[in-house]
């Protein structure tokens, strides 16, 4: 079977995954979703002048020539209306926050006031030109104002953006359901002990993690025998309720891949060999309308797998732009030699990335880099990237795709 190149088997599987319908869910469920379409503002934020200081409302021309003392004739906590207007010679006292009562232009801040033992007089310690500390109406969102685009992320400071505004619920790309399945007869899960020739299931765990690290809703869809019977069902009931799957093992070339010929009964699948190390095998295809995802079994190429095809893809369901959906690739100097051999694939090495007194990433091996050893991808933060050929020495730069969540630093 001819190796595909991995562009290619990444376009082929992003061509095929559909942004998912989007919900209207209120700002408490809509963090780290991408909104669906445009909000603008319909409202000024400030809606009113208001002060920005705790002090006193006054006409600035009264201030030329400070020292000088204003008749204090009334106050304004943030909250309340204004009842009373600031005529000549007059001052109101007024706190952070509440609006600007008419006739005044400027706020004078407490420190610069000294006020009488009664509270009806003030003297302003300085000249105040007009404006001063007033935050006026619109001076963060005018009416018309952009406020979000389709595939915005919604971080805390845009929540806080819509709350000025009271909107209280907004149009998001959901999260995706995923569901994930392990299959091999040799894996058991605990409490039941190792019999000879067992392995543990590290793969479900590792990829349900990675599933909700990615921003979708993990669902767990256990752990399947190379059974016909049960993978049939396994698949039937992972499409019928995510909105796409994930399956580690079975993908290879063994006399037990029984997912080859499950899923090639149920969908409409394409089986790759990619033109990558770790992870060349790779199936992808939908069943019933639904991505699924036959990732490799073992340990590290499932990972990879994932996070070069189904990671990019599943967050592109959500509505995510690439440059959001995508891990950041960054150049970085490797620190040490990472030797290959020219095989005519991309190679992934697990390494560990930190930042160097020069500003420069540096890249160095995670550890033993074979595709069952998951030490290395444990400890790893990035990915290195070696094209096809004898790897890079010391001092040269390699792309390193930065996977997040370790100590990039
Ligand atoms: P397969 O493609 O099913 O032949 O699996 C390739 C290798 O990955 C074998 O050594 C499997 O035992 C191993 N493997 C498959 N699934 C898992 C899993 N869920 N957890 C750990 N290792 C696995
Ligand atoms: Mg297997």
């Amino acid at each position: 079977m001819p190796l595909v190149p991995l562009d290619e088997a990444r376009d082929h599987v992003l061509a095929s995954c559909q942004v998912l319908e989007p919900v209207t869910v209120a700002l408490a469920g809509a963090l780290d979703r991408a909104a669906a379409g445009l909000v603008t503002a319909d409202a000024c934020v400030p809606p009113f002048d208001n002060s920005a200081m705790d002090g006193f409302a006054v006409r600035s021309g009264d201030t030329v020539g400070a020292p000088v003392t204003l008749e204090v004739v009334g106050t304004l906590a943030a909250g309340q209306a204004p009842e009373v207007e600031v005529g000549p010679g007059q001052a109101v006292r007024i706190m952070t926050g509440a609006p600007v009562p008419a006739g005044a232009d400027a706020v004078v801040m407490v420190e610069r006031t000294v006020a009488s033992d009664d509270g009806r007089r003030v003297e302003v310690d300085g000249e105040v030109a007009a404006g001063t500390a007033l935050r006026r109406a619109g001076d963060d969102l005018r009416p018309g104002d952009g406020v979000l685009a389709a595939g915005d992320v919604l971080t805390p400071g845009r929540l806080g953006v819509l709350a000025s505004l009271g909107v209280a619920e907004v149009a998001v790309f959901p999260r995706a359901r995923v569901g994930v399945l392990s299959t091999g007869d040799e894996l058991v899960e605990p409490p039941a002990p190792l019999r000879p020739g067992q392995i543990r299931d590290s793969n479900r765990p590792t990829l349900l993690a990675l599933v909700a690290a990615a921003g979708c809703e993990a669902v767990d869809l256990g752990l399947v025998a190379d059974d016909e019977a049960a993978l049939t069902e396994a698949f039937h009931h992972g499409v019928a309720t995510c909105d796409a799957v994930v399956t580690s093992g079975g993908v290879s070339m063994g006399d037990f891949d029984l997912v080859k010929v499950v899923l090639d009964r149920l969908g409409d699948m394409r089986w790759m060999q990619v033109a990558i190390k770790p992870a060349k095998p790779l199936a992808f295809g939908t069943v019933g309308g639904t991505p699924v995802f036959g990732l490799p079994g073992n340990p590290v190429s499932s990972m990879v797998s994932f996070e070069l095809f189904a990671r990019p893809a599943l967050r592109r369901m959500m509505g995510f732009p690439p440059a959001v959906a995508d891990r950041p690739a960054v150049p970085a100097v490797a620190g040490e030699a990472l030797r290959r051999r020219p095989d005519g694939k991309t190679h992934f090495v697990r390494v560990i990335a930190s930042m160097g007194d020069d500003g420069r990433y540096r890249v160095r091996s995670a550890g033993g880099q074979a595709s069952h050893q998951l030490g290395a991808m444990a400890a790893a933060n990035a990915l290195a990237v070696l094209p096809d050929g004898e790897g890079a020495q010391v001092g040269d730069v390699v792309d390193a795709m930065l996977l997040g969540g370790g100590a990039v630093g």
